[in-house]
């Protein structure tokens, strides 16, 4: 395993080994955080510590945050048609989503489908603010009222979404918006006082922390999101269930490293520019999905017309290189990527899209064993191509 490349961070990042040594640590540790004995009160004291170190990673207050299985459930918690402002129900009409939002944002959570409204992007995948602005205005014009769902960054493209503008519309219209911050936090710096937006999402996986620990973070302390999940009173009668105290400190653990992360985000855009490059210069037919706009430092979305996606990943794979095509979550899924058919890429194309995507860990070594590869495949597929088409 040590001479592969994994270059598929935004699937999931390789776990830490801090992140490692307190999973062993703690796991061979008794108590329920809920317990008042001597092994609850410390078992409490480490989901709190997380809580802390989670809130701090972008700025909140801990107060805000509970925990839950991933970014999945976080989602689909708080995409739900009734919240509460101040105590008092506040109802949802109409949950707007972006034209590009991860599956677990895009199917609606609890609201019902006909009430699931899409708003257009551009070429570059960017959110169309006008046309939120619009449907926004005439929602509220007719007294009815909506939640926004904007990413805060694409899991596919990289591309950067502009939250803060939003926030400013939908609050404009008196809507509240919910931002997907899972591929965000770590990777640019993520203050949520400063996006505006009334709730955020995390998932621990993205940043080298377990799988299958997320959060939910109210920025808004106003409001207040009712539980998916039902039962106990655990995370302040937020999320029912015992606490999975050793995922949740191991989340709190990748928390404070990913906001350490950010310093080495310059060295991390340069090599995933390398690897951009590289791509052009061996196939200059290639073309960057989102180039136009602000991408995460660590994503390149890419496809070489005619070489599909399919058999180059396996032929990557072969080669000891670990990568993805389209959505992370749908690998082994051979569908052209939904995300680049809404931005416009023909169905041949988003056919051959690939994903690298990087982190800090990611050395010169591996960029360079990257180029080697992909000009040996891309030359390799498009001589199969030519003696196929003879
Ligand atoms: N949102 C985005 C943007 C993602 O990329 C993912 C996972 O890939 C999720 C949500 C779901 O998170 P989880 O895997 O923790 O359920």
């Amino acid at each position: 395993m040590t001479d592969r490349v994994y270059l598929d961070w935004n699937a999931g990042a390789p776990m830490r080994a801090s992140v490692v040594a307190r999973l062993w640590d703690s796991l061979g540790r008794t108590g329920n955080a809920s317990s008042v004995h001597e092994e609850g009160r410390r078992a409490r004291a480490a989901v709190e510590a997380a809580r802390r170190s989670v809130a701090a990673l972008v700025g909140a207050n801990p107060r805000g945050v509970t925990f839950t299985s991933g970014g999945t459930e976080s989602a689909v918690t708080v995409l739900a048609p009734q919240w509460f402002h101040g105590g008092r129900p506040l109802a949802f009409d109409r949950l707007l989503v972006s034209a590009v939002e991860h599956p677990a944002v895009a199917r609606g959570g609890r609201f019902p489908a006909d009430a699931v409204e899409t708003v257009p992007v551009d070429r570059d995948g960017v959110v169309d603010l006008g046309a939120l602005d619009g449907r926004l205005a005439a929602l509220a014009a007719n007294g009815r009222r909506a939640l926004v769902s904007l990413m805060l960054a694409n899991n596919e493209t990289g591309v950067i979404q502009p939250v803060a503008e939003a926030a400013r519309i939908a609050h404009g219209h008196g809507a509240m918006l919910h931002t997907d911050a899972v591929q965000a936090v770590g990777r640019i710096p993520v203050d949520a006082g400063a996006l505006g937006a009334d709730v955020l999402t995390l998932s621990a996986h993205k940043i080298g922390g377990p799988q299958g620990v997320g959060a939910i973070v109210r920025a808004n302390d106003l409001v207040a999101v009712p539980p998916l999940l039902t039962g106990g009173g655990q995370e302040g009668q937020a999320r029912a269930g015992t606490e999975n105290t050793w995922g949740i400190e191991g989340f709190g653990v990748a928390a404070t490293e990913a906001a350490h992360d950010l310093k080495a985000m310059a060295a991390v855009a340069e090599r995933r520019d390398r690897i951009e490059a590289a791509v052009l210069d061996a196939a200059p037919e290639a073309v960057v999905f989102g180039a136009g706009a602000a991408r995460l430092p660590n994503t390149l979305a890419v496809a070489v017309p005619g070489l599909s996606a399919e058999t180059a990943l396996i032929a990557f794979d072969l080669a000891g290189v670990a990568l993805s095509s389209g959505s992370a979550c749908s690998s082994g899924k051979v569908a052209a990527s939904a995300v680049l058919l809404v931005m416009g890429v023909p169905t041949d194309l988003a056919r051959c899209a690939l994903r690298i995507s990087i982190g800090p860990a990611t050395t010169d070594a591996d960029v360079a064993r990257f180029a080697e590869v992909f000009k040996k495949v891309h030359a390799d597929l498009t001589k199969r191509r030519g003696s196929r088409a003879a």
